[in-house]
């Protein structure tokens, strides 16, 4: 799926680049054909004008043609001379009494042009042609030379196109050649560039398919303890439900997990399309930690755990404070669950720009392999240790939440020495009125119940 897109924008990206290129060096091309034919024709133009203005006037002057080319040396085999190799041809044709006369013509077959000089004086004007000779192209400039109305002669000038030819023919050999290379390399870039645009997504889809089959299967557990306690409870109908109170326990439990569970999915997925709603306010980050400290001491001391706190007051920070009061239940809920013996510890301060809550324990602790990995959804360090009741959603939750209040989160730990979360936030001012501080007070920071305590 992944190779297929990459080839498929790869392909995508070459054949729009292939075009660009075809349309460009295709005009590129023509302009300079055009360019290079109209530039030659201008120079035959020239030295046909100016042979015309060496004609003398009067009686028509003897006829010129192109010099007859030398003959070898005595006992030598002359090789054929080419057109391209005689450069220039220039004669002119005398006029007399209307008539073209045609001089002994040396050295070129199929020259003079007598048809195209003949259309000169019938028109009184120049003109170009070209012409096949000795399988080459020449290009003829034809010009009448008038005097009183009279045609006295006509001047031919002709260059063989075989230099323009063969110019034109590298020129688009070169375009063809470097379009090649210019396509190939700009496929192979095209190539790497889409693997490094589409890794991200096929990474996000992968996670996305790995988050949708751990929600399932996490789904699924509370569900199957549910409806097997449900259909418990229908095999023995005269029996009274004082007789079940384990199996309706059970639901309840599992139901509460359950609905933990799909609020948490629900928040995460909300998170991800960005519509998670998040209200902005002043937030007093003391007031939370002392909210959640009074919520969760009891739960401590009876685990037999010292809970601790040190709290500087009225810290605050701007956020959502439901938000940041899950954040600080995940945290302090994870503390007392992983440890077992000696204490908690919630601490509140200030730094330099920044509020800071720290949650440590002297619990368990975290071998650093599993630091990176403990903020993925459902990443659990191993079900034996984690709590029944976990989720594994909790820490991608607190992640999430800081991130978007804009702080970081770090975790200090290692196996058997405890952990310490440390969440910070940018710092802001503490309210000027009272009415500020009012709608802090207001902030929807209510009781938790120990089965929804994770918002
Ligand atoms: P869970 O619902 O399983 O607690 P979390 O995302 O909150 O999910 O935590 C992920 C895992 O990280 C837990 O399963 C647990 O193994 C480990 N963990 C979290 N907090 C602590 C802690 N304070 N001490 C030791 N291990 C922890």
């Amino acid at each position: 799926m992944f190779t297929r897109a990459r080839l498929h924008l790869t392909l995508l990206y070459s054949a729009l680049l292939g075009v660009t290129i075809v349309l460009v060096a295709g005009a590129i091309g023509i302009l300079a054909v055009q360019e290079a034919r109209r530039s030659e024709d201008r120079q035959l133009q020239i030295r046909a004008q100016s042979m015309a203005a060496a004609i003398p006037p009067g009686p028509p002057p003897s006829p010129s043609g192109p010099p007859p080319i030398p003959g070898p040396p005595p006992g030598v085999e002359r090789p054929p001379l080419r057109l391209e190799q005689q450069g220039l041809l220039e004669y002119f044709l005398p006029v007399r009494d209307g008539q073209i006369f045609t001089p002994p013509f040396g050295g070129v077959s199929g020259l003079p042009d007598l048809s195209a000089a003949e259309q000169a004086k019938q028109s009184g004007k120049g003109q170009f042609n070209t012409i096949k000779v000795s399988g080459n192209d020449l290009r003829i400039y034809t010009l009448p030379v008038v005097r009183d109305g009279r045609t006295d002669a006509v001047v031919q000038v002709g260059r063989s196109l075989y230099f323009v030819n063969a110019a034109v023919a590298d020129l688009a050999l070169i375009a063809v050649i470097a379009g090649a290379a210019g396509l190939a390399l700009s496929a192979a870039a095209g190539y790497w560039l889409a693997g490094r645009t589409l890794r991200p997504i096929s990474e996000a889809m992968d996670r996305q398919r790995n988050f949708a089959s751990d929600a399932s299967h996490e789904l699924r557990t509370p569900l199957t303890v549910i409806l097997t306690n449900a259909e418990l409870l229908t095999l023995h109908p005269e029996r009274s439900l004082a007789h079940y109170q384990d199996v309706v326990s059970d639901i309840i439990v599992e139901t509460q997990r359950l609905s933990r569970l799909v609020a948490d999915l629900l928040t995460l997925a909300r998170a991800d399309q960005g519509t998670a709603a998040r209200s902005l306010a002043n937030v007093d980050l003391s007031e939370i930690a002392i909210t959640v400290t009074r919520q969760f001491e009891p739960l401590a001391e009876a685990k037999g755990l010292r809970f601790e706190s040190s709290i500087e007051p009225a810290i605050f920070v701007s956020g959502d404070a439901d938000r940041l009061q899950q954040l600080a239940v995940i945290l302090v809920d994870n503390a007392i669950r992983y440890t077992n013996t000696g204490r908690v510890r919630i601490e509140v301060s200030r730094g330099r720009g920044t509020a800071t809550l720290s949650i440590s324990d002297t619990g368990l602790g975290i071998a650093p392999e599993h630091h990176k990995r403990l903020f993925e959804r459902f990443y659990r360090i191993d079900t034996a240790r984690s709590s029944e009741d976990g989720t594994g959603l909790g820490l991608a939750l607190a992640k999430w939440i800081v991130e978007s209040h804009h702080g970081h989160i770090d975790l200090v730990s290692a196996p058997g020495a405890g952990s310490t979360f440390t969440v910070s936030l940018p710092l802001s001012p503490a309210p000027l009125y009272p009415q500020d501080q009012a709608a802090v007070d207001r902030s929807p920071v209510g009781p938790i119940s120990s089965t929804s305590r994770r918002g």
